[in-house]
């Protein structure tokens, strides 16, 4: 039984565990701060990250801290010589409606608070101003956002899009990294300032006079600050000192594969699919599917949203696809059991903005990788950084499907709290306490769209 004492004390050593301890220590290298986790750093749900980033969002709040969080990643790429491999092609947001105007509404609220964040629309008559996404440099990339509605500019732009596609809306501050070198750039650089690590799993904790943590081989850490960056075990440790958290835990799936025959473009940006659709099965397949209990649903309306895009670089020959489809909650475990008709559904959902990706329909590369894990998110899938209802009890998790992008904004955040720092404008809306500010709730209760993809 060994004990150890610290300042503060961070369970979850993911990358946002990971980026709170750095943020602590790169404000304050005094404080002494000890990292936790039963696992392999990054080795749970930060492993199965899809990995891009953006800044946009329904709500100027949420612009805000992204937005942040990739200056703090383009930071890391600039001391690293871009260890983290940043790119910035964009998301290019996908619809057939001719009718975009809650589209427009929702981008112009969201980047309504955002210094230069310039929306910049392309029709037929003022094309020319538009810059297609040639080159993948994060530096030289535009900012703002471009809203091209011709289908001439848009078929000579995105060759590969189902010519029905009638706008794209072209975010361009996002892109995609390599969050497993971002977690060891961070955590290297903890260790370096005498942060501290240890590999123990936390089974209790005890209140009073600052807390005790107990650990399963029968260590005791004493410490004045905890936070709880335990990913999708939130709750869990929230019980450990009788409180719980507003969250929920839903499995995404994701399928990366070789692109053996050269089906997607490499400049292709992540490609989202924003309409409603019908999977592409035969008639035959519906048929079966139809008679099927367990299985009906999928012939039933899937939600928008499923995304596709080029993964490993230009010269790369990977492709990633994704769909969140799934919101009902579930137990979680540390080895998901994932569903075995994913690949199916994923591919046939996003052949539907890439026709091309049907000639994988009779067989998918053999390279195949399907993995997936959890959405650990609130109703409102606002994360939830900063002091709970215990003095002294941190959390920094919360963070669904924007764990990676965020992290950094997360935790710096969060070590401006535990330091008692000064703090930016956001930080109140995303703690525990924006639970008490009615107005606030309300108005994220009405949005069309909470941000999840
Ligand atoms: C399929 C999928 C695709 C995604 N795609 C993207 C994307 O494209 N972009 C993006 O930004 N985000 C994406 N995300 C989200 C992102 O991966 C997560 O939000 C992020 O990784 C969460 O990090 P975390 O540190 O909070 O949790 P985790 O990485 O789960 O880390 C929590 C850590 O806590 C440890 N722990 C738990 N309980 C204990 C205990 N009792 N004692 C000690 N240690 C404990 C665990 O071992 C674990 O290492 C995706 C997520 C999934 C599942």
């Amino acid at each position: 039984m060994k004990q150890y004492d610290a300042q503060i004390a961070i369970i979850g050593a993911g990358i946002v565990g990971i980026a709170t301890a750095y943020y602590v220590k790169k404000v304050n290298p005094d404080v002494s701060v000890l990292l936790l986790d039963n696992g392999v750093p990054m080795a749970l749900t930060s492993a199965q990250s899809g990995e891009n980033y953006r800044n946009w969002w329904p709500h100027p709040i949420m612009t805000a801290f992204t937005d942040r969080s990739i200056d703090l990643m383009e930071e890391i790429a600039r001391e690293t010589d871009n260890l983290i491999n940043m790119n910035r092609r964009g998301y290019a947001l996908t619809t057939r409606s001719e009718s975009t105007e809650t589209l427009m509404q929702e981008l112009d609220y969201g980047y309504s608070q955002l210094p230069g964040s310039e929306i910049r629309t392309h029709n037929s008559n003022a094309s020319h101003a538009y810059l297609p996404p040639v080159k993948p440099d994060w530096q030289t990339a535009p900012s703002g956002v471009d809203v091209i509605n011709d289908q001439a500019l848009i078929s000579k732009i995105f060759p590969s899009y189902d010519p029905s596609i009638n706008t794209v809306v072209h975010i361009r501050r996002a892109g995609a990294i390599s969050a497993q070198p971002m977690g060891q750039y961070m955590m290297q650089h903890f260790k370096s300032v005498a942060g501290r690590f240890l590999n123990a799993e936390v089974t209790g904790i005890d209140t009073g006079d600052g807390f005790t943590l107990h650990t399963a081989d029968n260590s005791t850490i004493k410490t004045q600050k905890v936070v709880n960056a335990a990913g999708p075990f939130l709750q869990q440790i929230a019980e450990m000192i009788s409180t719980t958290l507003p969250v929920q835990n839903t499995l995404q799936q994701k399928i990366a594969f070789e692109d053996t025959s050269n089906t997607i473009p490499r400049n292709m940006p992540f490609s989202i699919d924003l309409d409603a659709q019908h999977i592409d099965w035969t008639e035959e397949e519906r048929q079966l599917l139809t008679e099927s209990a367990d299985h009906h649903w999928l012939t039933q309306q899937m939600p928008g949203s499923i995304h596709c895009r080029p993964e490993g670089g230009d010269n790369g020959t990977w492709l990633k696809l994704g769909w969140a489809f799934n919101n009902t909650a579930s137990d979680i475990s540390r080895t998901p059991v994932l569903m075995d008709t994913f690949p199916e559904i994923v591919l046939r959902g996003a052949a539907r903005l890439n026709p091309s990706l049907k000639h994988y329909y009779l067989q998918m590369p053999t390279s195949m990788h399907h993995y997936g894990g959890y959405y650990t998110l609130t109703d409102e899938n606002w994360p939830l950084i900063g002091q709970t209802d215990v003095e002294g009890m941190y959390v920094a998790g919360a963070m669904s499907g924007f764990g990676t992008m965020a992290a950094c904004a997360a935790g710096e955040l969060c070590a401006l709290h535990l330091l008692e720092a000064e703090l930016p404008h956001y930080a109140q809306a995303l703690s525990p306490q924006r639970y008490q500010n009615p107005t606030l709730m309300a108005e994220l209760t009405a949005l069309s769209q909470k941000g999840i993809l």
